[in-house]
């Protein structure tokens, strides 16, 4: 089966567990599924539920400005999140969440079959690299990591919406990505 059969089947299969989060739209993905780089943030926030796309908010306007800045965008980079609906009040995804949706992520990395993964943030870090602690000590750091039955180099940086929280911290997203490009 080729790439959009199987990302279309996958989608069906994330419709399925739309009752756990009632009333919420589907974010599935955006972006090129041929790309080199497979982005991967938390869980859709309230504009990303609204118009069904993730980072399309005032992280994502930012997210787009940091790609650029190593001259990607959109169509060079496919995007999706650990959680494909939004949380009730924004809350960050419970570990059941982010247990349960990651099965689905690691799938839908094996379907896309990207050169790279960039995650977004401690929840991405979390359900990829199984990593608890501070984020600062995984960011920026590339790991090559087994998803499935492939190994996948990881780079992890700073969230977008911890950014615009933390402006003075986008230096070192910029130094990271920076790192990304190189690779590219
Ligand atoms: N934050 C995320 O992690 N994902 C989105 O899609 C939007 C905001």
């Amino acid at each position: 089966m080729n790439k959009i059969s199987n990302l279309i089947k996958l989608r069906k299969k994330i419709l399925s567990l739309n009752k756990k989060f009632p009333g919420k739209n589907l974010v599935f993905s955006d972006g090129n599924k041929d790309a080199k780089v497979m982005i991967v943030g938390e869980a859709p926030g309230k504009t990303e539920d609204k118009l069904q796309k993730p980072f399309v908010g005032r992280a994502g306007k930012l997210l787009d400005k940091l790609l650029e800045s190593i001259c990607l965008d959109r169509s060079k980079v496919y995007i999706t999140n650990v959680v494909n609906y939004r949380p009730d009040k924004n809350r960050i995804p419970s570990t059941e969440e982010i247990n349960e949706f990651k099965k689905i992520l690691f799938k839908h990395i094996e379907i896309v079959n990207p050169k790279f993964i960039l995650l977004l943030g401690a929840t991405a870090a979390r359900a990829v690299l199984n990593h608890s602690g501070p984020l600062s000590k995984v960011r920026g750091k590339w790991k090559n990591i087994k998803i499935l039955n492939s190994y996948f180099d990881i780079l992890t940086i700073f969230h977008p919406a911890f950014l615009l929280r933390q402006p003075r911290q986008k230096k070192f997203a910029i130094q990271d990505l920076i790192e990304l490009k190189k690779k590219l």
